[in-house]
């Protein structure tokens, strides 16, 4: 079997990631007509392949990307979203623009998957998806993930992976500790686990599926907003194949791949003029901004690097993506203050365990060392006490 380090030598991964990596440094109006062409190559291949092409849309990159696609005449674009998970600012936005709503993909039973139903049946996405999928594998072992679960308490691959003894398949030591218990018997090693579970389902079940459904339906294919700047497990993707993929499983278009989080706000905010002057000729509804509220205004600081000064992630209000990475007020202090009500369900009570009593949120966060509480604008939790607002 060819392995991992054979595999990158006939794809000349080095060489392509060097190129991309070029690529990103180019100044920003170059980039700008680099995604220009990426995206009409991408509308002319589907054209001649006999594709339809739509833009999946979520918070702020992908918003900008439809725009940005409209503004340099891309035809006959459609744009969906399963608008019902973003924050309300958001949706207002989607609504302006006429993008079609999605609904979360259907149960066996027949219901359609909410956010409360993926965390009570499937667990908490926590952390990141690459860190979450891990887990739960460790929480749902089986003779067929044997290996996996091995590499990812020790790092040592089989044949396929090449017989590495470190590989990026290992659970960063501080997770280890946390959840690699499940692992004890079988590695000989003392790492603790919860008594919450950890999915990475969430998305595809809510988002993914549902647009991937659409598509299918439509013989239609994405073009994407994601940027290899923000890393995570499509960074690597996005550098081997570049702009536009025409797998055999997949085929998308990521004209903003080589973007930084400066490039896009920059755009964000070119976009929203170019919306002022536009919006009428497509039947769209006039907005104060294209920027949605939850982001705040877009701002420079003094090394001039743009910055939103509301939130800074897209996703969804409920997520545990990336929340110990953020500093206070996270997302969670910011929905207390917002709706305390459902603060207070999301916190503790989407969930009951064996026993019948209510837990939620809360039990994952103070398990990871996150705060999520505050009470007369001062941050309660394990980051000390703090103004908060
Ligand atoms: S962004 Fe987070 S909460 Fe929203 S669908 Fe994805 S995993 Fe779920």
């Amino acid at each position: 079997m060819e392995s991992v380090f054979e595999r990158m030598e006939r794809e000349h991964t080095e060489y392509k990631v060097d190129m991309f990596r070029v690529k990103q440094q180019l100044p920003y109006e170059i980039k700008k007509k680099y995604a220009a062409m990426k995206a009409w190559q991408f509308q002319k291949e589907c054209w001649q392949k006999g594709y339809n092409y739509h833009v999946s849309v979520g918070g702020l990159d992908s918003i900008t990307l439809y725009l940005f696609l409209l503004s340099i005449g891309i035809p006959d674009l459609k744009a969906v979203s399963v608008s019902s998970l973003e924050d309300k600012s958001i949706r207002k936005i989607h609504r302006a623009l006429n993008i079609e709503c999605l609904k979360p993909s259907l149960r066996p039973d027949g219901t359609r998957w909410t956010k409360a139903k993926i965390l009570q049946e499937f667990g908490f996405p926590v952390l990141s998806k690459e860190i979450a999928a891990k887990i739960e594998l460790l929480q749902n072992p089986s003779e067929d993930n044997k290996t996996v679960r091995h590499a990812i308490i020790t790092g040592e691959t089989g044949a396929y992976g090449g017989f590495q003894k470190s590989s990026r398949m290992k659970l960063s030591q501080i997770w280890l500790e946390k959840f690699g218990g499940y692992e004890n018997d079988n590695e000989g090693v003392n790492y603790q686990k919860p008594d919450f579970l950890v999915s990475s389902k969430c998305c595809y079940y809510l988002k993914e599926k549902p647009c991937d459904d659409w598509a299918k339906e439509h013989n239609s294919v994405p073009y994407l907003g994601l940027m290899a700047s923000e890393g995570g497990r499509r960074a690597k993707a996005l550098m081997m194949h570049g702009c536009n993929y025409f797998g055999k499983s997949a085929i998308r278009s990521a004209p903003f791949a080589i973007f930084s989080r400066n490039d896009i706000l920059r755009l964000a905010l070119e976009m929203n003029d170019w919306y002022q002057l536009h919006y009428s000729e497509y039947g769209f509804s006039p907005l104060e901004s294209t920027i949605p509220d939850i982001y705040g205004t877009i701002e420079q600081n003094q090394k001039g690097e743009l910055y939103t000064t509301g939130a800074k992630r897209t996703g969804c209000d409920i997520c545990g993506f990336g929340v110990h990475m953020e500093k206070r007020p996270n997302r969670f202090d910011l929905l207390k203050e917002r709706n305390p009500k459902a603060w207070e369900y999301w916190m503790f009570n989407v969930c009951h365990d064996d026993k019948g009593s209510p837990y939620g949120w809360a039990k994952v966060l103070d398990y990871i060392g996150v705060g999520y509480d505050w009470q007369d604008g001062k941050m309660i939790g394990t980051d000390g006490q703090m103004t908060l607002f």
